[in-house]
């Protein structure tokens, strides 16, 4: 959805910001989605990371950010409170700078967070930024705007956008495509919104405004592999310092919070334990998550004759992302966060796991370089560490996908549920706004000479959105 949302979003905040008064007057913006729907949505997909991320069991360090939470919950404007949602405040015992909330209500603070803040304000900020964001409920309104993908398709794919990078789309079962990353990953217009929103709330809930301003600022200047995450999920809508100062200025907070006694024994307290592991060093080894690909198979099979391609291909669309032609006898096969095309026989549950043995899988996956062959040896890298008998063959060819300057290579892997050996056409491209999409084929050894040309064929019909 981030290819296709710009022009909608700016349409939105034209109209949904007016200035009244001094105070920036905020409308949540169109959503399909039923408050309820926000609670069970956040509500799933907080169990899947509180089961693959490391949770601080500290009751001080807890109930003080929860404390503050609670503090600025009671300061959202009533026309933006909703009686179902459920505010919850938890610490995730990681290093990077981030912080995430999910419909609804569910709301995670890492601790690198807190200890890369200078006070308890700053703190606040960050809270009420992510706050407002549900408050808004941005998350389902930038859901609104996918349309293929729909309730009860989103849960697994939160946590790969959550961990970031390429090991991230691993542990989400290989691809970041679709709602998860909608959650997590918000427009410049609903940042603008979600910062002045926060400013709001802050003021009324007797915190300075201008320290989620210095917070931003000391993310900024953390960089590292906290900082940017956290900016890549919010990015700065421009001049962000400045609009939220001026903000402040027209709120006049009375009595501002000055007690600082709370913040500065948590702090203590964080120094006294052993540092926190990186948020991918956690979840490294979380649940069989990296091992399974692709979408998760509740009916199929896996057999040793699978029907060849067809030689009529059938053309879709997918949630205004991309346009794909694929032979006519492969089903498309939604995943929690991809798009997998495979033959009857050649996608299925063994053992529990998802098994793909032929077929074709789209998907995208964050990067930061910014350049078409790192990122592809990064998606590479992660996809070998979550096969490990996966082996590259030749090198990279260069060509166009979509339209975009593309790049393809061949790697040999032994297929660790039907222990055959198979072959991965892989095709990448970056796409504008930086991401990498790729395509994996796959099929096994002795059919790849047919299904090789299918691939080609396939990436050659490949069109995106913008
Ligand atoms: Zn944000």
């Amino acid at each position: 959805m981030r290819l296709s949302r710009n022009t909608v979003t700016i349409a939105a905040l034209v109209m949904s910001v007016q200035i009244l008064g001094a105070q920036t007057k905020i409308t949540p913006p169109k959503n399909k989605y039923s408050p309820q729907e926000d609670v069970q949505l956040g509500r799933e997909a907080a169990a899947q990371v509180e089961q693959q991320l490391p949770l601080l069991r500290d009751d001080n360090v807890t109930s003080y950010v929860s404390d503050i939470g609670q503090r600025l919950v009671a300061a959202i404007p009533a026309e933006l409170q909703h009686p179902e949602f459920r505010y919850t405040f938890k610490v995730v015992n990681v290093k990077e700078i981030n912080a995430f909330a999910l419909p609804g209500g569910p709301m995670f603070v890492n601790r690198g967070m807190i200890e890369a803040a200078r006070n308890e304000g700053e703190v606040a900020g960050v809270v009420a930024h992510e706050l407002s964001h549900v408050a808004l409920r941005h998350g389902t309104a930038q859901a609104t705007k996918a349309t293929k993908y729909e309730v009860g398709t989103i849960a697994g794919a939160v946590l790969g956008a959550i961990v970031g990078g390429t090991a991230g789309s691993v542990i989400a079962q290989g691809t970041q495509f679709g709602l998860g990353t909608a959650f997590l990953r918000f427009s410049r217009e609903f940042e603008k919104e979600a910062d002045l929103e926060g400013a709001q709330i802050m003021a009324r809930a007797g915190y300075d405004p201008r320290d989620m301003a210095n917070m931003f600022k000391t993310i900024e200047q953390q960089g590292g592999p906290g900082g940017p995450q956290w900016l890549s999920d919010h990015p700065n809508p421009g001049n962000r310092y400045t609009y939220i100062t001026q903000e402040a200025e027209a709120l006049h907070v009375a009595n501002a919070r000055r007690d600082t006694s709370g913040f500065q024994s948590v702090q203590a307290r964080l120094r006294q334990m052993p540092p926190a592991p990186s948020t991918e060093q956690a979840t490294r080894n979380a649940g069989n998550g990296g091992r399974t690909r692709g979408p998760v198979a509740t009916s199929g099979r896996i057999s040793n004759t699978v029907e060849r391609p067809s030689s009529r291909y059938t053309s879709y669309n997918e949630g205004n992302l991309f346009q794909v032609s694929v032979p006519s006898n492969w089903q498309e096969l939604p995943g929690n966060n991809s798009v997998t095309f495979a033959p009857d026989g050649g996608y299925g549950a063994v053992n529990q796991q998802s098994v793909f043995t032929h077929g074709a899988e789209f998907g995208v996956a964050r990067n930061e370089s910014h350049d078409l062959q790192t990122a592809t040896d990064e998606l590479i890298q992660s996809l070998t560490q979550a096969n490990p008998r996966m082996r590259r063959g030749s090198g990279y060819d260069r060509g166009t996908v979509g339209g975009h300057q593309g790049l393809r290579t061949v790697l040999s892997n032994q297929n660790e549920v039907t222990g055959r050996t198979e072959r991965i056409a892989l095709y990448t491209a970056l796409l504008g706004d930086g991401t990498l999409f790729y395509m994996i084929g796959v099929a096994p050894d002795n059919e790849f000479g047919d299904y090789s040309q299918v691939f080609n064929r396939v990436a050659g019909s490949l069109k995106f959105a913008r």
